[in-house]
């Protein structure tokens, strides 16, 4: 069996609305599309709405912009070379740039469709456009279809036995797994249909705007090697598959090839939730079943987590899950001003957490366990609001995903839903000695301490003058002293919370 739903042909034509979902196989909103209509066109729109704030925000050469320019024009590639052999020149995805209440109508109108289908995106911002453009289409008659396609089980498919929302990873996974079955893992059958796929009429444009027209400059994505694309997310399944059965021992390690490094592909659905789940539950079904294939659907399941949690409790986007901790006084003023500053540009002094935010500046990814160690030094270590991590994280990251980052930092800061008790507080120290032992990591992000021993560079304000000299390495000059020392800010964190349950120490 291919599918678990379908329909007969019920509508002449439709529109297949790209978002976050740039992939031609197993994708909802194209399988029903194209089991509900005779002829079926597709559209990406580079949302302004988007766009604007990035410019805005300075972010001009932004990787995650030429990442979706690379992807779209590998699915244009696929639906005209699909379209071709079954016998449909000029099949094209039509890419538009501009506001959605207002191209996506006014595409609809000159397509002449009788409804719209796109799949479910549940951030609050997203769900606005929807509805703004749900009503623009109705004005003129066209229904506006969406469906569940970016997680396995969304909003309130998985509540308690109470019919509640959990808010605690541990139970909430254990009624995932129960809920799931085969049926929910089925690829939506999309390609068999390409005969469907309609040739653009002649006054639709299948010119698609340069990175130039949308106001965008190259980002250093092509010199990293940053696989985009269906293509390139499948090689990254292909490449993890082979060591998904050590991922539990190997994920910790930053200096190591030990996660999928998928997120991105999982964030614009160049390859389906539903694939990545069933290959790791398979593998759990046979007799090569292994803990790292459990520990890889278990953070896949985490990611489902955070999106229900967003779509239940919307307010996260700017408060504390726990209305408690709103009241923390994080620290403000010229001198947590420059502490952020030091974090954001890698040099606050301590080497693991400089090499982690190196990472994200050069390429755009972190380590999913220096994504906790730099949120607890910012938030625990520097007292400084993880809003202003967050919205960092939110301009820096190829992988952004608001429901995952918000939930990572607010787990991080300990005003989250199943979050780090506060005064479990990070050793930045700890954490580098223990996760990237013998400094391979920090080599290779700050070279200039390169010359250290596998003991002191962690920790170069403790090394003998003589190492120091004898690796070049002047401390305030060639790399900085401690912004903060550890020791004396877990004490002011402990302070910070302590003070909000009433208790003096
Ligand atoms: P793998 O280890 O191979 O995991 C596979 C997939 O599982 C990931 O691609 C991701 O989709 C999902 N996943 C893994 N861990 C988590 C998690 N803790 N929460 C939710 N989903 C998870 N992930 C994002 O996708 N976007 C973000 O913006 C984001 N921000 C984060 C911020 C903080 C402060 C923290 C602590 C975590 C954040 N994460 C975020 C979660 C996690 O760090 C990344 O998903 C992971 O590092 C991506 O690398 P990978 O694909 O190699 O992961």
């Amino acid at each position: 069996m291919w599918q678990t739903s379908d329909m007969t042909t019920s509508i002449d034509s439709a529109l297949v609305w790209f978002r976050r979902d740039l992939r031609g196989e197993d994708h909802a909103a194209l399988h029903h599309a194209l089991s509900a209509a005779r002829r079926v066109w597709c559209v990406f729109l580079f949302d302004r709405d988007i766009l604007d704030l990035l410019l805005a925000r300075g972010l001009m050469a932004d990787r995650r912009v030429e990442f979706i320019d690379a992807s779209l024009r590998e699915l244009d590639a696929l639906f005209a070379q699909r379209g071709h052999q079954c016998g449909n020149d000029g099949v094209r995805l039509i890419v538009l740039h501009g506001f959605a209440q207002e191209e996506i109508p006014r595409l609809a109108n000159a397509l002449k469709v009788q409804a719209v289908f796109a799949n479910h995106d549940d951030d609050p911002a997203a769900l606005r456009r929807d509805a703004r453009v749900r009503n623009a289409l109705l004005t003129r008659g066209i229904e506006l279809h969406t469906y569940k396609d970016h997680v396995v089980f969304e909003r309130s498919e998985v509540l308690s036995a109470a019919g509640t929302p959990y808010s605690v990873f541990t139970p909430y996974k254990r009624a995932w797994l129960k809920l799931l079955a085969e049926a929910h893992l089925q690829p939506l059958l999309t390609m068999a249909r390409a005969a469907r796929l309609a040739p653009l009429p002649s006054h639709i444009s299948a010119a698609m705007p340069t990175l130039g027209d949308l106001g965008f400059e190259p980002s250093n994505l092509r010199q990293l090697n940053i696989a985009t694309g269906r293509s390139g997310g499948l090689q990254l399944l292909d490449d993890f598959l082979r060591r998904i059965d050590r991922y539990d021992q190997t994920r910790d390690f930053p200096g190591i090839k030990g996660p999928s490094y998928l997120s991105v592909h999982l964030r614009f659905g160049t390859v389906s939730i539903r694939e990545l789940v069933r290959a790791a539950y398979q593998r759990l079904q046979s007799p090569e079943a292994s803990k790292g294939a459990e520990v890889w659907l278990s953070e896949l399941i985490w990611r489902d987590f955070y999106h229900q949690l967003l779509h239940h409790h919307p307010r996260v986007v700017s408060e504390c899950f726990k209305p408690e901790y709103n009241a923390v006084r994080w620290e403000e003023g010229a001198h947590a001003d420059a502490w952020f500053e030091a974090w954001c540009a890698g040099s606050t002094g301590y080497p693991l957490v400089d090499a982690a935010m190196h990472q994200i500046n050069q390429t755009g990814y972190m380590h999913n366990r220096l994504r906790m160690v730099v949120a607890s030094f910012l938030t625990k270590d520097l007292g400084i609001d993880w809003r202003r991590g967050e919205q960092y994280f939110a301009d820096h990251l190829i992988d952004f995903d608001l429901a995952a980052n918000n939930g990572g930092w607010q787990w991080a800061a300990s005003t989250g839903c199943d979050a780090q008790p506060y005064f479990r507080i990070f050793n930045p120290l700890t954490q580098s000695e223990r996760f990237d032992r013998e400094g391979k990591f920090i080599r290779r992000y700050l070279p200039v301490l390169a010359g250290l021993s596998a003991k002191s560079i962690h920790a170069p304000w403790l090394a003998k003058p003589g190492e120091l000299a004898a690796a070049r390495i002047a401390l305030g000059r060639d790399y900085p002293l401690p912004i903060v020392q550890h020791d004396e800010a877990r004490v002011r964190t402990l302070r910070r919370f302590a003070m909000l349950k009433g208790d003096p120490d």
